[in-house]
């Protein structure tokens, strides 16, 4: 099925779960200064709570406000029962540690699962899987590469791939070239965040029976949003970029908020 099909069917589904409950669901975005991007990624939040019924409700903070201002924002919604989930938009001005957001939104509420003791799955990891399920890739066994090992995206990636009984392999920045092929030319899975367009391209050879998953933004010279992975790679199957895990990441996000609200 298409991610854009696939996304519209799991909101359907949310909007019946969503309006079997007591109140709707509640989102909080928090954000610091002001920056374009984000600015359009908090809009895309929005809207997918309005789709399915949950109420998002966003607290901007002027670019000079402090960590401890920030933090004590946070702090107040941690006490508020008619809030659900919390997020803060990154990036935040320098100055402000991420780290301390991450400790301070109390676990119940961190629906973008970025805390060691969350009991939510981080977005885009958790948007690929419940997508790769859907779609019957059958998990065990299975030789996967995880190209990239951010905290965010990489490493809890190849946690839940491990978990569903993948022979998991990590590449990163020190992976020698030679490896690289070796490794990608076994695989049967890729997932590739790295943040370099074309990355995976057609220099590799790979299996005809594999499954790639394009994480990468990358803003093109042409203005335009490219993946890191070349498209029409002869593969079984490849997401694209723009309208392939960027929904799955949106969707994942108002899922989390779902489950925070029935875990009351
Ligand atoms: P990140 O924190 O910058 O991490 C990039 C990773 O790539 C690092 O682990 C780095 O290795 C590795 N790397 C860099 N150059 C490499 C190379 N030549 N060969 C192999 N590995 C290399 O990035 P991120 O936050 O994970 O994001 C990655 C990409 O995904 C970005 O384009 C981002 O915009 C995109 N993204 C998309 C979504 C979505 O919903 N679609 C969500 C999140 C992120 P080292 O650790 O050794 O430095």
């Amino acid at each position: 099925m298409e991610i854009k099909e696939y996304v519209i069917k799991r909101k359907e589904g949310m909007i019946q779960e969503i309006s079997t409950l007591d109140r709707p669901p509640v989102l909080s975005i928090i954000s610091v200064g002001h920056n374009p991007a984000s600015e359009s990624y908090m809009k895309g939040k929005c809207k997918d709570s309005a789709d399915v019924g949950i109420t998002a409700i966003r607290t901007g903070l002027d670019e000079s406000a402090t960590e401890e201002e920030l933090l004590d924002v946070i702090r107040k919604q941690n006490a508020d029962d008619s809030i659900d989930g919390i997020i803060v938009q990154l990036p935040v001005p320098a100055g402000i540690r991420e780290s301390s957001i991450i400790e301070t939104i109390c676990k119940e509420k961190d629906v973008d699962g970025f805390r060691k003791d969350s009991p939510f799955v981080s977005c885009t990891p958790k948007g690929i899987v419940d997508y790769l399920e859907r779609e019957g890739f059958n998990f065990s066994g299975k030789n996967a590469v995880v190209m990239g090992r951010s905290n965010i995206v990489g490493r809890p990636m190849a946690k839940l791939l491990l978990d569903r009984s993948c022979n998991v392999t990590v590449i990163h920045s020190k992976t020698c070239e030679e490896d690289k092929k070796l490794f990608l030319a076994n695989a049967d899975l890729i997932v590739v965040a790295i943040g370099k367009e074309a990355i995976l391209n057609s220099s590799y050879k790979l299996k005809e029976t594999a499954w790639i998953v394009d994480v990468g933004i990358n803003r093109g010279e042409d203005g335009k949003l490219h993946g890191d992975v070349e498209p029409n790679l002869p593969v079984a199957k490849q997401t694209p970029v723009p309208g392939g895990v960027g929904l799955l990441t949106r969707l994942a996000l108002i899922e989390n908020v779902l489950e925070a609200s029935k875990n009351k």
